[in-house]
């Protein structure tokens, strides 16, 4: 038996209908995957051995043979998974208080794919395919149910979703295969309310009632290894919470600050990054810090170096992916081409109201803009440029008729590209030298509304 990491999803704005996508809860408790064999094994995202806390799951040596399979170990409270009763459930080793916690807070495991049967890989076959083979190696019982994903209707089984309480949905591609350790825009998330897994790397000094434990918990999360604050939580703590924090942070003390930023008061306390909480928040800000951020709870299933700082980044082409029906439409799915880095593409579009779309490729994807009017070819004229959704690299090659019905309906021509030098590239000004067939030369975009995204486009002399 192979062992693997377990596949992740990427966080999506919100949900949409495509038959080629299956849709099921999000369950939010602790991941897990079980290995089946002579002997059984059940571990955690950080290879953490998971049958000792959860007991209950040795029903899988009844319910599969030779099998790897990949779920998530829920605990229920008021009939939703609780994340904080399952947290708990797994900081317990002592076998009379497992034994008690699982009389009290029985655990289940929602069993969603098979990556190994009898001995044969199936992480490249289709989604698809294992979904129909783990209906065959694994039947139901006490503790382990059998995930039954949706397909197409992502919209109403959101819907009904977040009425019902719980978090959210995952939406999976049923073409996709399992990509071990990564995560993936095969496999999206999308959240009622968001949260992120947050590395505590200190606290701020607490007044009036909490003068003797904290204010605050200094987050942060890693980027490329590096850390980068994203803000504090404050709220969310019960009184029993707050001591044993702050027992907890008194143990990990370290002298030197992680980070000096304007949001951290004098006086704050450093330590060690041991501890992950989960948080959760509104939304990240344009510079990655979390906004109205709220304590959820701890957890010590996933190591702090694992808690990443693209949690909180948005995921560039959810929009695009969210507004179209691959089924239906030939504009390209795309997400997967390395690009040149600095080509860009204009495209004269005959949507119901005709206009002219500049693409130039940035980070991975190309940064949109719609100008009714068109590109200025004149230095001087400027031109009214709204913000659109990021578009996948492969879009630059597009041509062709968006069916009546679809997003943006009509046709699409490449009316110029080529390449560009980028000058300076801020959050509200973009300055370019393009390089195309017709055009050539200086631009500028500076944004004028913010919420409405709308941008004026020159042409500098
Ligand atoms: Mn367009």
């Amino acid at each position: 038996m192979n062992a693997y990491s377990p596949m992740m999803a990427l966080p999506a704005e919100r949900p949409f209908d495509d038959p080629g996508w299956v849709f099921e809860v999000k369950w939010d408790g602790i991941r897990a995957i079980a290995y089946v064999g002579e002997t059984l094994s059940v571990r955690s995202r950080g290879d953490k051995e998971l049958l000792g806390s959860f007991p209950e799951l040795e029903e899988l040596r009844q319910l599969a043979s030779d099998a790897v399979l990949d779920g998530e170990i829920i605990v229920l409270r008021d009939g939703r998974p609780n994340f904080r009763a399952a947290a708990q459930r797994n900081q317990l080793t002592n076998p009379a208080e497992v034994e008690e916690a699982r009389a009290r807070s029985p655990a289940t495991f929602v069993v969603f794919d098979i990556l190994e049967k009898d001995g044969v890989s199936l992480i490249d076959s289709t989604l698809k395919t294992r979904l129909q083979e783990l209906r065959k190696a694994l039947r139901q019982g006490r503790y382990v149910v059998v995930s039954a994903p949706v397909e197409e209707h992502g919209v109403d089984y959101y819907e009904a979703a977040v009425k019902r309480g719980l978090e959210g949905v995952v939406a999976k591609r049923l073409s996709s295969t399992y990509q071990p350790g990564s995560r993936s825009s095969d496999w999206l998330k999308i959240k009622r309310v968001k949260s992120c897994d947050c590395v505590v790397f200190g606290y701020t000094p607490g007044e009036g009632a909490r003068a003797d434990t904290f204010g605050a918990l200094l987050l942060g999360l890693y980027d490329e290894g590096r850390p980068v604050y994203v803000g504090r939580v404050g709220t969310g703590f019960t009184d029993p919470d707050l001591k044993d924090v702050r027992a907890t942070l008194d143990g990990l003390k370290v002298g030197d600050p992680w980070f000096s930023d304007p949001d951290i008061p004098p006086g704050s306390t450093w330590v060690r990054p041991r501890l992950v909480a989960v948080v959760g928040y509104q939304e990240a800000t344009r510079d990655l810090r979390l906004r109205g951020p709220r304590f959820m709870g701890f957890r010590d299933d996933k190591p702090p170096e694992l808690c990443s700082l693209s949690q909180i980044r948005p995921l560039r082409l959810d929009e695009y992916y969210a507004k179209r029906d691959f089924a239906a439409t030939p504009e390209p799915a795309g997400g997967h081409t390395p690009g040149a880095g600095n080509s860009f593409v204009v495209q004269e579009h005959h949507s119901r109201r005709a206009h002219w779309d500049l693409r130039l490729e940035k980070d991975g994807v190309l940064a949109s803009w719609a100008v009714p009017k068109g590109v200025p070819l004149e230095p001087g004229e400027r031109r009214l440029a709204v913000r659109t959704e990021d578009h996948p690299l492969e879009y630059g090659g597009f041509e062709g008729v968006i069916p009546r019905g679809q997003y943006g309906a009509g046709n699409v021509e490449i009316w110029d590209r080529g390449f560009y030098v980028p000058v300076r590239w801020l959050d509200d000004k973009v300055e370019v030298v393009l390089a195309g067939g017709r055009l050539k030369g200086r631009y500028e975009l500076v944004r004028t509304d913010r919420d409405r995204g709308e941008w004026l486009l020159f042409k500098k002399p």
